[in-house]
């Protein structure tokens, strides 16, 4: 089968995370993920993930840069991770689709959500994208 990619950001804002808990389905509901979806066909996956990111969280954000990695999810599915920020002028994310709260996590918090597995080695990575994130240091 061919393989369709997934995107997935680690919004990036003040030295914290964004993470979104799942509304559905059933069998994801309650645990958080790096928001994103899939990649249309045609599209570039750096578009893909800016419109699900308006699409589901209303803002306007910029890819910083990719994650390095590939992670497989159910077939066909690969994720990927990109940093990002929000633009100038965007409104605060809102859980417009698929999710039911945002949490922006500072380092210390970021594993007290129940994060979906295939997300933990990009979440990983981006802890240690925060801290060079911040103004300043
Ligand atoms: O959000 P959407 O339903 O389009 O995501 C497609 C699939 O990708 C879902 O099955 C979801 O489990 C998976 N996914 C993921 N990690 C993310 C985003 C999506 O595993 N950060």
């Amino acid at each position: 089968m061919t393989e369709r990619i997934v995107v997935g950001a680690a919004l990036l804002d003040d030295g914290r995370l964004l993470a979104a808990r799942r509304s559905a389905p059933a069998e994801l509901a309650g645990r958080w993920e790096l928001p994103g979806g899939k990649v249309e066909p045609g599209e570039r996956p750096e578009d893909a993930l800016v419109r699900e990111l308006r699409e589901e969280l209303g803002v306007d954000a910029a890819l910083v840069e990719r994650i390095p990695g590939r992670w497989p999810l159910r077939e066909p599915y690969v994720l990927q991770v990109w940093t990002a920020r929000l633009l100038p002028g965007s409104a605060a994310p809102r859980p417009l689709e698929d999710h039911d709260a945002l949490r922006w996590l500072p380092a210390a918090e970021v594993w007290d959500v129940d994060w979906l597995d295939q997300d933990v080695p990009a979440v990983r990575a981006a802890v240690t994208r925060l801290g060079a994130e911040r103004p300043g240091t």
